[in-house]
């Protein structure tokens, strides 16, 4: 290997490395001695702020191939013929807990993924689970609140999460999920992951159709029970990442199964559900999986900091062929992530090497904290102008789409929605077997007896409620577990 020579930030050669220059053997130190400083300066400003979601995280580079056709339902040119492949990065995480939190916490897992295609890159930004807690943007920053620190003990607290879910009941869904042994995977090799949203796809003619993306582990699904979830915290905080980067170092590499759902317009108006509602799905057998191709990761970052930490993803960044969807979810985080990443990246953080488009981007944006690219040279910063190369490619145009209202009002997220209860009771009861059930409870019970203060019995007997409503066998087992008795008319009582 050919040896480099140390040298400052600048490229001065430095030769004293071990110590610093003083006046004398026992002396102060001189100012001059820069390369103290610039070293020490440097290192008070290495931390970025963490992400205030999805802080702790493992990511790695991979490769999606097609192996089936359907370009009958998009032009996107990702999937434009079988055996294409495309270069992607994924990124898993936790989502609640801060960059040194343990990897087997009870939490969703982030399933953020970045595919570079010669249209620009598409991230599809979801979890491993299909639905989430909340149907509206304006509830986010409320229900995170509740999943970190209580304000004044700065510890996490199962009042504040039960309290918020028994107030928000179009969480119990996703609440169903957290709680079962898929609330803490084995890996992340292990989970599936979901594009969560509905989003739309349209073809060369410009006809649109609904789509939810699905990535099925190969891997098989695993998960820790809570105890184990519990033991290994202590063992390996870092487990989940530590795998990922053995596995991957074996060549044992990871793959995924990308299947889609799909719903013509004329389902979605005839759905039992609201199809853009991101806390419920689409059954199986009304909307079938579709196969689409392969994920594969196959190469560890060399660097964490420069290629993980840095990732930005953006459920915005779609790609021609994809289109967005009017989930409430959806367009809050079109506006909310992109904001994330200029305040912890700065404002050119599409020129990040992991972020950047590899075939290149034309627009008029300039300057910046941390313009680091050609700036766009001499070539005009306005627009219209008279000397430009950049032309619109109206072939690029989205069909527009049709929305079903003009006015414009605050509605209740719940009108004509409130159904809560039979997709998690269907999980529940038919979905998962004895010893999933077992489980669930117990993960149910253990956290819910840690609710405390003077509204306890109010927080429990309103989720018991929800319970109730989603399946009497479910409502009656955590009952028992919290060691609460409940008769017959009392059940009949709950609507
Ligand atoms: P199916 O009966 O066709 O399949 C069951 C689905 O549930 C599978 O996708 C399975 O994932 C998943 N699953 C199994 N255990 C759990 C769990 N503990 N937490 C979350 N998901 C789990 O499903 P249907 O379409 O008929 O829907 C029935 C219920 O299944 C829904 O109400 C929903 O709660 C759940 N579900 C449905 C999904 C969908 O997109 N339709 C996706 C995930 C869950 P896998 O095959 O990978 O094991």
């Amino acid at each position: 290997m050919k040896k480099k020579k140390l040298t400052t930030a600048s490229g001065r050669p430095y030769t004293e490395f071990e110590n610093s220059m003083t006046v004398g053997n026992r002396g102060p130190i001189l100012l001059q001695d820069y390369f103290l400083h610039e070293d020490m300066a440097h290192f008070n400003r290495e931390r970025i702020p963490e992400r205030v979601v999805h802080a702790k995280g493992a990511g790695a580079f991979g490769t999606f191939t097609v192996t089936n056709d359907i370009t009958q339902y998009t032009k996107a040119k990702i999937f434009s013929e079988i055996g294409k492949q495309t270069k992607m990065f994924a990124r898993f995480s936790q989502v609640a807990g801060e960059k040194g939190s343990a990897d087997s916490e009870r939490d969703p897992r982030g399933f953020a993924l970045k595919f570079y295609t010669e249209d620009g890159n598409w991230d599809l930004v979801g979890n491993n689970t299909p639905v989430f807690f909340i149907k509206d943007p304006k509830k986010f920053s409320h229900f995170i609140h509740t999943q970190k620190r209580d304000p004044k003990t700065n510890c996490k607290s199962w009042t504040m999460k039960w309290d918020f879910w028994s107030l928000t009941p179009e969480s119990l869904h996703q609440v169903l999920i957290l709680m079962s042994d898929r609330g803490t995977p084995l890996s992340y090799r292990n989970m599936n992951g979901y594009g969560s949203h509905t989003f739309s796809l349209f073809n060369k003619n410009n006809e649109r159709i609904w789509v939810k993306f699905h990535f099925k582990t190969l891997q098989g699904i695993k998960n820790f029970n809570g105890k184990e979830a519990d033991e290994m915290r202590g063992i390996d905080p870092d487990q989940a990442q530590r795998d990922l980067v053995e596995t991957i170092e074996k060549k044992d590499f990871p793959k995924w199964a990308l299947q889609i759902q799909l719903m013509t317009d004329e389902q979605a108006k005839t759905f039992k559900w609201n199809p853009f509602d991101i806390t419920k799905v689409w059954f199986h057998k009304d909307f079938p999986l579709i196969d689409v191709g392969i994920m594969e990761l196959n190469k560890i970052p060399e660097n964490y900091f420069r290629d993980v930490e840095q990732s930005a993803f953006n459920p915005a960044h779609v790609i021609d062929g994809i289109g967005y969807s009017p989930d409430k979810m959806l367009q809050g985080r079109l506006l909310s992530y992109p904001d994330a990443h200029r305040y912890r990246l700065g404002t050119n953080y599409e020129q990040i090497p992991v972020n950047q488009c590899p075939y290149g981007h034309s627009n008029y944006q300039r300057d910046g904290l941390m313009q680091v690219g050609d700036n766009g040279g001499a070539n005009p910063n306005y627009r219209p102008n008279s000397f430009d190369d950049i032309v619109v490619d109206e072939s690029y145009k989205e069909p527009a789409m049709p929305m079903e209202s003009n006015i414009a009002d605050w509605f209740d997220r719940n009108e004509n929605d409130d159904d809560h209860f039979t997709q998690p009771g269907i999980l529940f009861s038919k979905v998962m077997n004895d010893q999933e059930r077992k489980n669930t409870v117990s993960n149910i019970v253990s956290t819910m007896k840690d609710i405390c203060g003077e509204k306890k019995d109010e927080i429990i007997n309103r989720q018991l409620c929800h319970f109730f409503r989603a399946d009497s066998q479910l409502g009656m087992a955590v009952s028992k577990g919290l060691g609460i008795t409940i008769n017959k008319k009392e059940i009949n009582q709950i609507k």
